[in-house]
């Protein structure tokens, strides 16, 4: 496994893997691996013979007062961990290789990017959608994988390669979540042992709106009533949004239709960590 921190070097990298003949997979991440980046890059081993993770702590997706700083970094275990996953390359710039003179342009897909997660965190899909567009063109995929974990952010870089015809296909992985139901990220170390448990309560609303689906519950603001209920009895937890949208353009749902799936997403901060979780369910 090689360690690439230069851009002219990863696009050389790349350049010979397609000369001979091996598609190329990527896998963006922001580094301190888990199961749910593991998991993309086995997928990411099944539809290419080069696979390239990328490691990078964007400052451009943190707002001033969000934990840029703090986010968790320790690449020795990233690197044991990618090399068992049977990586090829990992891509670790440094900011200056990445930013040398700032940013002055930006990719922005402008409805998705406002919505949800963008009313909370206004120049962050900005900054996701910016370095993507800049790793795709660092590490020449023919194939880059995303976690479901973050959906909105899934649908935008489908959105932004349809719109720009980046010539990627774009494979979105399930969400892998702890024995107990929590989806793994990387800033779930941030909680205490009293947050850790008080952070069930985001899979477990999503359990609850199943369970109120599968009841014949149409209504999507009383299963939205139900789950702000379940998690306001949370000491910790403090809502930003419990939504019911269109998998694929993210518009409100209000009511349920048999045979149309909806997603839930929802946004938690538990004290100080803030955690995202969502599912995608059938209504019988
Ligand atoms: P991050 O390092 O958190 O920016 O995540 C990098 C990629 O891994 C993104 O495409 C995430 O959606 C994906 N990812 C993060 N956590 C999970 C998870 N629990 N299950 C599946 N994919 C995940």
């Amino acid at each position: 496994m090689r360690i690439i921190t230069d851009i002219a070097e990863m696009q050389a990298a790349a350049d010979e893997a397609r000369l001979t003949g091996k598609r190329v997979g990527v896998v963006p991440t922001m580094g301190y691996l888990h199961e749910g980046h593991l998991n993309l890059l086995r997928t990411a081993r099944e539809h290419a013979r080069f696979v390239v993770l990328t490691a990078f702590v964007n400052p451009a997706q943190f707002a001033p007062n969000e934990d840029f700083e703090k986010y968790p970094r320790d690449f020795e275990r990233d690197r044991a961990l990618a090399e068992k996953a049977g990586t090829d390359v990992i891509f670790f710039p440094s900011r200056e290789e990445m930013y040398p003179n700032g940013c002055e342009t930006f990719v922005e897909v402008s409805h998705l990017s406002q919505v949800l997660e963008g009313e909370f965190r206004p120049t962050h899909f900005r900054g996701v959608t910016t370095i993507v567009a800049k790793l795709f063109n660092c590490t020449k995929p023919h194939v880059a994988l995303f976690g479901q974990k973050d959906a909105q952010q899934a649908a935008m870089i489908r959105r932004m390669v349809k719109d720009l015809n980046f010539d990627i296909e774009i494979i979105v992985g399930p969400i892998v979540r702890e024995a107990d139901g929590l989806a793994m990220s990387s800033r779930n170390v941030y909680l205490s042992p009293g947050e850790r448990k008080d952070a069930l309560v985001l899979s477990q609303a999503l359990h609850l709106a199943k369970d109120l689906i599968s009841r014949g519950e149409k209504d999507t603001s009383a299963i939205r009533s139900a789950m702000f209920l379940l998690i306001a009895g949370k000491p910790t937890a403090a809502i930003d949004y419990v939504a019911c949208v269109n998998p694929e353009t993210f518009q409100t749902v209000k009511a349920l239709h048999s045979g149309e799936p909806v997603l839930f997403l929802l946004a938690v901060r538990i004290g100080k960590t803030r955690l995202i979780d969502n599912e995608i369910i059938e209504v019988g």
